[in-house]
């Protein structure tokens, strides 16, 4: 387990008088690749800043090897930063751009150990032979990576990375995502990541930070984020979700749409309302007869790898992935493992998020959804 290097600690930052970060507490361990996730102006740009210490928090301090950092300005900390527009030098080809930061330290290094650091840091951004190339006559994702090798240069313990792929079009994000995950593990420094891309956190992070409205809403490793979210604004930004009303009747039962369903989650009071998130691939449509519900297909679009399909159970639209064709109009029923029904407590975000009722065109001429066999006994379970 690596230790901590970065700690925030009760950071709210305020501008004129409007809190725009809410008390955070953070701590990023060394040689991590964490990522700041949440829609815009959730302040993930602004915890950045204060790590990188182009602002200084209104309240709370900044902890960096244990020392506090509140005061020590940006290039005196051991942190370098790449952004979404890397403003490159464009009089200089790659080489020098890259060798730019180095030239301007302060002993001097020698030419030779210039060089050396260059071409080492081209290799590990995959640009060796470039480096006489004129920046302007390079891709988007050739820029990226200039960019990346001129902060990764100075041989920082932390690389800040403000939406570093915003601007490249999807199949080179993807390329780059492979590619920044290589080059932390390379280079074993920590990464500190700021995107709105849910997949994008997925797919890199060891640790994922979701931010809403200037809280944390839940920090923890990918699987844990979408596996177990913790109200019902995480479970709805980390994926698809259906997300119901539920009464919490004991540990490992939930009862939803007045049925009881078996789940894995405990510690809650008797019959306390809770919100119940079930990931769209984790329904299976069954025969009428056999299903825990009983709903009307009223939409259907094809994925490649799936239908997405959306079944109205009384008036609630559900999201179901599944490879199975049901018709638009078809009766289904459908079950739901116990490991795919998710409990979380009631929040102010609850009722806001998981209905998909605005997917479906036919909606309003589906009258006679309902769900059948609500009197099944919980024994049947
Ligand atoms: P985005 O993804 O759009 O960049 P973000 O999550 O990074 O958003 P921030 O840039 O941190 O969000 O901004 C959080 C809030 O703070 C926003 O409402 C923004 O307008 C406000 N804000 C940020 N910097 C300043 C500033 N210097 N002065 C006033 N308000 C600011």
């Amino acid at each position: 387990m690596s230790k901590e290097l970065i700690r925030l600690s009760n950071c709210t930052m305020a501008f004129d008088g409007e809190v725009v970060l809410n008390n955070i507490e953070l701590s990023i361990n060394d040689k991590e690749f964490l990522t700041l996730l949440g829609p815009s102006g959730c302040g993930k740009t602004t915890t950045l800043r204060i790590i990188g210490g182009f602002q200084k928090p209104t309240v709370g301090d900044v902890f960096f090897d244990g020392v506090r950092i509140n005061d020590v300005p940006p290039h005196k900390r051991s942190v370098n930063t790449v952004f979404q527009k890397y403003a490159l030098f464009t009089h200089l080809d790659v080489f020098e751009n890259i060798a730019f930061g180095l030239q301007m330290l302060k002993p001097a290094i020698s030419k030779e150990e210039i060089s050396s650091r260059v071409m080492e840091m081209l290799e590990i951004v995959s640009l060796k032979g470039f480096e006489r190339r004129e920046v302007s006559s390079l891709s988007g994702g050739q820029q990226q990576r200039v960019a990346i090798a001129r902060a990764l240069v100075l041989r920082p313990k932390v690389l800040l990375l403000d939406e570093p792929l915003g601007a490249l079009d999807l199949r080179l994000r993807k390329d780059m995502q492979n590619e920044l995950k290589r080059i932390q593990q390379t280079m074993d420094i920590t990464f500190i990541y700021v995107t709105h891309d849910q997949e994008e956190a997925l797919a890199m992070s060891d640790t994922v930070v979701v931010m809403d409205g200037g809280v944390i809403q839940q920090i923890g490793t990918p699987e844990d984020i979408y596996n177990e979210p913790k109200n019902a604004f995480v479970a709805d930004f980390i994926g698809e979700s259906n997300i119901v009303d539920g009464i919490m009747k004991r540990d490992g039962v939930v009862e939803i749409f007045g049925r009881s369903f078996k789940c894995l989650d405990g510690g809650f009071a008797p019959d306390e309302p809770v919100d119940v998130v079930i990931r769209p691939e984790d329904v299976d449509i069954v025969e009428v007869g056999e299903g825990m519900l009983t709903g009307t297909v009223t939409n259907i679009t094809f994925k490649g790898m799936q239908y997405d399909i959306i079944v109205d159970f009384r008036g609630f639209k559900w999201l179901i992935q599944t490879t199975d064709l049901s018709p638009v109009g078809a009766r289904i029923g459908i079950k739901i493992d116990p490991d795919g029904i998710h409990i979380m407590k009631k929040s102010h975000y609850s009722g806001m998020f998981g209905d998909y009722s605005s997917y479906s065109a036919e909606y309003d001429d589906i009258g006679d959804a309902s769900i059948e066999a609500e009197e099944e006994p919980e024994d049947d379970l």
